[in-house]
């Protein structure tokens, strides 16, 4: 089974490791439409966005340009503590399968935050500490963000206030020390402590919060705080860039060996590493040098790209935030409450969105007790406890394998494996328990999303 000689797992050296971050908006024609000012509805300029995001993170939002970014010295060192990321070939997985397509997973998980937010959080964080900033707020929903800016902050000396919605804050209470443990403060979203906060009370009196919600707190925070910036850890094409390291690092591995994926498939919440991992094979794309098929998965309860619209729609709950032109559920949508999943997010990065729009990209939508039962499948073979987001790309992927079963065909399939799941063990127990349930939005509930889009000429119209 090892004919060409690749092993279960392709580490590269260190001086192999990428310099630079890729920017996947250089080769786009149609680059991604610009965030606009809410109330004047013009593209935010450099300094509008500057007093929310800092300057460094501003400039690489706005830059649809520059192909190659350099990465700096000291991300590139942290990068060191647990990258490179191992490319795994799945040949237990193959085996179990019985399929002669060959299968590999970019394995994310091996930092303590437990997935790949750690690739922007260290960036985001260097920018700030940069522009000589005390501290940043951001929201986090499972955790994972929260867990990682925790851990960039520490090592950086910044200031590091999370707004946790509420649900994860009472339901991940291990997630919240981790965050503790790393000095970062945590505060359960909703709360009182926020203009935005008290609003969000008033009306929906009881809520268990939404990372919409969550987001205009953390943004109330950072811009009336002196010194403080607020940073985000998905959606934005900032982020997408720093992700980019997952898909320049398994370029260079696959390279190395001569493979070629025929399909890369990723789960899809905000968009980032589903972004940052097919970054590199999707310039080849665009500038004509390959063909490839990119797949997005996302939960069937939270359907952004399959049933959402392409629209500008507010970021978050409390309308704080620029608009953004992406494919939304509106920015009022909450997935059903059994929803376990993950990928809760009603938005989609914008680049991602130009890019879908544009037929370069599929989307699939995949019910979460099949993702469970994937997740499962997977676990057993290749050892990994997977993310329930993450277990969404392996479901994709095993589906593509099993049909390479039927034609014969022996395709190279690549997915990302974004990350561990040792903290979502309520919902491997429901699962196991046979309580696990799917709703599907009906065409009513997502209508009563679409209405909170604003309206303007040309949008929604
Ligand atoms: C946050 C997260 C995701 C989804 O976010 P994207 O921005 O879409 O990548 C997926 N998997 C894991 C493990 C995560 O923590």
């Amino acid at each position: 089974m090892n004919e060409n000689k690749i092993p279960y797992k392709i580490y590269l050296e260190e001086s192999e490791m990428p310099k630079e971050w890729y920017n996947v908006r250089a080769d786009m024609k149609n680059k991604p439409a610009p965030l606009l000012n809410p109330a004047t509805l013009e593209p935010m300029t450099a300094e509008e966005l500057g007093v929310v995001f800092c300057d460094e993170l501003v400039k690489q939002e706005l830059d649809n340009d520059n192909r190659y970014i350099e990465i700096p010295q000291k991300i590139r060192d942290f990068y060191k503590m647990y990258r490179p990321a191992p490319l795994v070939r799945a040949y237990c997985l193959e085996e179990k399968l019985q399929t002669p397509a060959k299968i590999y997973y970019k394995f994310e998980g091996n930092n303590t935050s437990g997935s790949h937010k750690l690739n922007s959080a260290i960036a985001q964080a260097y920018y700030a500490r940069d522009q000589g900033l005390k501290g940043v707020t951001t929201e986090t929903g499972a955790g994972q963000w929260g867990t990682a800016l925790s851990m960039a902050c520490s090592y950086l000396d910044l200031d590091c206030q999370v707004y946790m919605v509420k649900c994860s804050y009472e339901q991940k209470p291990f997630r919240r020390e981790v965050m503790r443990t790393y000095g970062a403060s945590v505060t359960p979203s909703p709360s009182e402590s926020t203009e935005v906060g008290r609003k969000i009370l008033a009306e929906h009196p009881g809520t268990s919060g939404s990372l919409g919600c969550a987001i205009s707190e953390a943004v109330e925070v950072a811009t009336h705080t002196e010194g403080y910036r607020y940073v985000l850890g998905s959606v934005l094409s900032q982020v997408m860039l720093h992700q980019s390291i997952i898909g320049v690092e398994t370029k260079i591995a696959m390279d190395k060996y001569g493979i070629k994926p025929d399909i890369i498939i990723g789960c899809a919440g905000g968009g980032s590493n589903l972004g940052g991992l097919i970054s590199p094979f999707m310039g080849e794309q665009l500038r004509g040098e390959a063909v490839y098929q990119f797949i997005a998965v996302e939960p069937a309860s939270c359907p952004s790209l399959t049933r959402g619209v392409f629209a500008y729609d507010y970021c978050d709950t409390g309308m704080v935030c620029p608009l953004a032109k992406m494919y939304t559920l509106g920015s009022g949508f909450i997935p059903s409450a059994n929803h376990a999943g993950g990928l809760r997010y009603h938005g989609m990065s914008s680049i991602l969105s130009q890019l879908y729009h544009d037929g370069y990209m599929e989307a699939r939508s995949v019910e979460q007790t099949a993702v469970f039962e994937a997740a499962e499948q997977f676990a057993r073979v290749e050892g990994i406890l997977p993310a329930p987001e993450s277990s969404h790309a392996i479901k994709v992927a095993i589906d593509e394998a099993m049909k390479c079963k039927e034609t014969g065909e022996e395709k190279t399939i690549l997915f990302g494996l974004t990350g561990t799941g040792y903290f979502d063990m309520y919902a491997y127990e429901k699962f196991h328990d046979g309580l696990m349930t799917d709703y599907i939005p009906t065409d009513e509930d997502l209508k009563a999303g679409f209405d909170g889009i604003p309206r303007f000429p040309g949008n929604m119209e």
